[in-house]
């Protein structure tokens, strides 16, 4: 078996790895780069190898730098089956036509403004390509074996990140490779721990937070507990920019858990975000897949989704008329980051005000207004306009859908590897998805403590099994 490393090797985004394995390739993620615009050019180059001699894909979650670039490999000649856990087989299709959206207006934005002599912009793939891709998929369950090329058995077990997010575990020539996906943190709401693994010959291991640990999560609930108690007493709204995958379900799991202690039915609470609601529908519809304390929490009255003062804005007409409320009012919206979407109307209105609040959530990216303002920027440009920055910002940082250090150190030690003659050995290491500070730093606990030596490939480095 042979590993070689493309994408999210000494960085976090444009995860893509390939196995040579049993006379097959097949390719582990395949996502976008996400970041600087230089680098988010990067997504259109070649493939470094041939679209067409993949036998198939794999795929560990829905995330954008997971799956970004998997309508491009079918545009560039991928015929292979397509395996995803059937949560991720349906929340593909959001993902993945947002993107296209998204990729299609900006080249329209770009050629409406660019001069005659400079090349038209091309989306880097279209709703048609995202289509074609689709048709390739083959859904999968967890915890159920199946031999997906000849001689090669894949299995899917929980990774506890966002919904129907994976550790894949392949065997094949009598080896057995584990990816890590993205791992979430043990004891999160809503979805189950990631799961143990027995044993592994390698393991490629992300490491985002390699170098750090959160705050903990009922220090971080009570915090939002306390900004919702202070804004409510100012008389303001409160915006929260939140990401429509994962972010989004937990905030309303929290809102109708604490209903009664938060006082929340005096609040009218927006959810203006028509992917946020789409993706809380494929949350609604595979709770089977929840922890039990999440299952008990969508069977109550007042279940998270079912709140009676939430409110699903679909329509544009309906995001502007929230604009008009000038207190009482939670807004969750996208994107994330503040970069884009309707929450950049939202805060267009209440910025100004002493008692409106804007609640962070997730991690704020240089260079984009979630950033400024967590920055406490006093003046903001949005749309080409400046806006004065009255009302009070909160930055929550515990709400991480990724183990911090000691989480991805707990998982790995669990592992066994092969018995030999000194007794059991630890498996291979192999760190991606990870800055190389973190990495770095994540590779230097686990040698101290565990006595692992761990590879940090870059693109284009393969390890032999
Ligand atoms: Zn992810």
């Amino acid at each position: 078996m042979q590993i070689r490393f493309h994408g999210a090797a000494g960085e976090v985004t444009g995860s893509m790895h390939e196995v040579e394995a049993a006379g097959h390739r097949l390719l582990l993620d395949c996502g976008m780069i996400q970041g600087s615009p230089a680098a988010e050019r990067r997504n259109a180059d070649r493939f470094p190898f041939e679209p067409g001699g993949i036998d198939a894909l794999v795929l560990s979650h829905a995330h954008i730098d997971h799956i970004g670039r998997v309508p491009l490999l079918v545009r560039r000649g991928f015929r292979g089956p397509i395996y995803a856990q059937a949560a991720t087989a349906d929340l593909m299709p959001i993902m993945l036509l947002d993107a296209a959206a998204i990729a299609e207006g900006e080249a329209e934005r770009y050629n409406r403004r660019r001069r005659r002599d400079e090349p038209e912009a091309v989306p880097l793939f279209s709703r048609d390509d995202v289509e074609a891709a689709l048709e390739r998929l083959r859904p999968l369950d967890y915890d159920a074996p199946s031999e997906i090329l000849p001689g090669i058995v894949l299995t899917l077990r929980e990774a506890g990140h966002i919904l129907g997010s994976c550790v894949l575990e392949l065997q094949a020539e009598d080896r057995t490779l584990v990816y890590s996906g993205d791992l979430g943190p043990c004891g999160a709401p809503i979805l189950r721990d990631p799961a143990a693994i027995a044993r592994a010959d390698l393991v490629l291991m992300e490491s985002t937070y390699g170098d750090r640990d959160h705050r903990d999560r009922p220090a971080t609930v009570a915090e939002i507990g306390e900004i919702l108690e202070a804004a409510w007493r100012d008389g303001g709204n409160v915006m929260i920019p939140a990401f429509a995958v994962g972010r989004t379900q937990e905030l309303l799991y929290w809102f109708a858990r604490h209903w009664q202690q938060w006082k929340m039915d005096r609040w009218r609470i927006f959810l203006d975000s028509p992917m946020a609601a789409r993706v809380s529908a494929v949350y609604q519809r595979h709770q089977g897949l929840f922890d039990a304390r999440a299952r008990a929490t969508w069977a109550a009255p007042i279940a998270p989704l079912r709140m009676p003062n939430l409110h699903f804005t679909a329509s544009v007409a309906e995001s502007m008329a929230i604009n008009r409320i000038r207190s009482g009012a939670i807004i969750v919206a996208g994107s994330g980051m503040a970069t884009a979407g309707r929450i950049v109307h939202h805060l267009k209105h209440n910025l100004g005000h002493r008692q409106a609040h804007v609640m962070f959530v997730g991690y704020q990216a240089e260079g984009t207004l979630g950033r400024r303002l967590v920055e406490r920027a006093r003046w903001v440009r949005i749309h080409g306009r400046d806006y004065r920055v009255n009302a009070q910002i909160h930055t929550v940082g515990g709400l991480s859908a990724h183990a911090g250090q000691q989480g991805l150190i707990d998982w790995f030690a669990r592992i066994a590897g092969r018995e030999g003659d000194a007794g059991v050995t630890r498996p291979s290491l192999a760190l991606v998805h990870g800055e190389e500070r973190a990495r770095e730093a994540l590779a230097g606990e686990l040698g101290q403590r565990l006595g692992v030596s761990a590879h940090l490939p870059n693109p284009g480095d393969s390890i032999a099994l």
